[in-house]
């Protein structure tokens, strides 16, 4: 007989930046899309977020300026507003009828 069957074997990753080898956990690391993010520990990786945020604050508060810009601007999106719009238009020319209707009524 062997214990093979109810043994656990947790997998043992080396953190890229700390070079730590610490168990594959989620308190170790940062789960994504239900898998591991092995690259980094949670520690190291909080420190690169906020580094990087830090360094292009800047950089990353115009990116997401720019791409909101851009996003309106792209066919589909802006066809998608236009349809938005025609929709509530048709829906406010509806109600305006029908308004009308109820004023000629009273
Ligand atoms: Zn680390």
């Amino acid at each position: 007989m062997s214990d093979t069957k109810t043994e656990i074997k947790i997998e043992i990753v080396r953190c890229n930046d700390c070079l730590k080898e610490l168990p594959l956990t989620k308190d170790n690391f940062y789960i994504c899309k239900g898998k591991f993010k092995k690259t980094r520990c949670k520690p190291c990786k909080r420190i690169k977020t906020k580094l990087y945020y830090t360094k292009n604050k800047k950089k990353i508060i115009e990116y997401s300026k720019n791409y909101q810009k851009e996003y309106i601007k792209r066919p589909y999106v802006r066809e998608r507003i236009n349809k938005k719009n025609r929709a509530e238009r048709a829906l406010i020319k509806k109600l305006m009828k029908f308004k009308h209707l109820l004023t000629e009524t009273q």
